[in-house]
C-alpha cells in the first residue's frame, strides 16, 4: 500500500466506495463520476502506479483484472457492447496514479475515443 494513494485507501476501506468485487488479488468499485450507466473501475490490490510502471510479475494481476471486468460486464447484461480502457500517464488522462481499469458500458460508445 501507498500512504498517499487514493485507491489504496478504498482498496484498505479507509475511504468510502461502492465495492462491487473483491478477491485476494483485486477490487472493483463504482466510479464517482460515472461516464456511463454502468462505470467501474478495476483495481490491483497491489501499489502499481500505472501500466508503464507494471512488471513481469503483474502479469496474472493484470489478466485477473480483465476476466473480473468481463464477469462483471456479464453479470450487468452488458453483451451488446462495452469498453475497457486503461489511461496511461497524464497525456492520455490518468488522474489517479494506481493502475485501474475502467469498464463503462450501457450506452453507444465511438471510435477514435478522443
Ligand atoms: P483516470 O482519469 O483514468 O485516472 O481515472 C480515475 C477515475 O477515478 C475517474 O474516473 C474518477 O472519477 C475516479 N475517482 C476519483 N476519485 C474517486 C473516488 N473517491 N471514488 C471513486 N472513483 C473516484
Ligand atoms: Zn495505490
Amino acid at each position: 500500500m501507498s500512504a498517499d494513494c487514493l485507491f489504496c485507501k478504498i482498496g484498505a476501506k479507509q475511504i468510502p466506495a461502492k465495492i462491487v468485487f473483491e478477491d485476494a488479488d483485486v477490487f472493483a468499485f463504482a466510479d464517482i463520476n460515472p461516464q456511463a450507466p454502468t462505470h467501474l473501475l478495476i483495481c490491483p490490490k497491489k501499489h502499481v502506479a500505472s501500466l508503464h510502471m507494471a512488471e513481469a510479475n503483474d502479469q496474472a494481476v493484470l489478466g485477473k483484472m480483465a476476466l473480473v471486468a468481463a464477469e462483471l460486464a456479464r453479470e450487468r447484461k452488458l453483451e451488446s457492447g462495452y469498453r475497457t480502457v486503461m489511461n496511461t500517464g497524464a497525456g492520455a488522462g490518468q488522474t489517479v496514479f494506481h493502475l485501474h481499469m475502467h469498464l463503462l458500458g450501457g450506452r453507444a460508445f465511438h471510435w477514435p475515443p478522443g
